[in-house]
């Protein structure tokens, strides 16, 4: 038997940060915080990242062209329901989940709080192993000035040859 066929993809998000929205992040709420993160869906750019590595691995597009930003079907839907379906999405294709990496930027809040609750929460989502972490810009740019959050991520898939 051959080996698998492996393949890595990329995925960035950013989102707005305003007053008057919970903030979803890394597939939790966190109540603490006084802005929220703006978008047609929960807005939560951790797991928003991770489905584009994701697609991006396994050559089908992208957020945009799998799920529409003007498709009332997913209007509101959270970050972990969007990952699900992602890969969902990719198991249809014979795509398995090898791990999936997640870097969040920004200077609120503080995810090392709550890495293991995320990780936990994304990992149960993708049905493998997703780790966080977290950067901040020394205050440069629209992450450090508190403008919004980005988040990068990488996926690492594998498809029977
Ligand atoms: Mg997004």
């Amino acid at each position: 038997m051959s080996d698998p066929d492996l393949r890595v993809g990329i995925g960035v998000d950013v989102h707005r940060l305003v007053a008057g929205r919970p903030l979803w992040l890394a597939g939790l709420q966190w109540p603490d915080e006084p802005l929220g993160l703006d978008g047609h869906s929960d807005a939560d750019v951790a797991a928003h990242a991770a489905c584009d590595a994701l697609l991006s691995a396994a050559g089908l597009g992208d957020l945009g062209s799998q799920f529409g930003t003007d498709d009332p079907a997913w209007a509101g839907a959270s970050g972990l329901r969007l990952l699900a379906e992602t890969v969902r999405r990719l198991d249809e294709q014979g795509w398995a989940v090898r791990n999936v990496a997640i870097q969040v930027i920004g200077s609120r809040p503080r995810l090392g709080t709550r890495r293991a609750e995320a990780e936990q929460v994304l990992s149960d989502a993708v049905g493998g192993p997703v780790s966080l972490s977290a950067t901040t810009t020394d205050g440069l740019g629209l992450t450090g000035r508190g403008e919004g959050v980005a988040a990068v991520a990488t996926a690492l898939v594998s498809h029977p040859r």
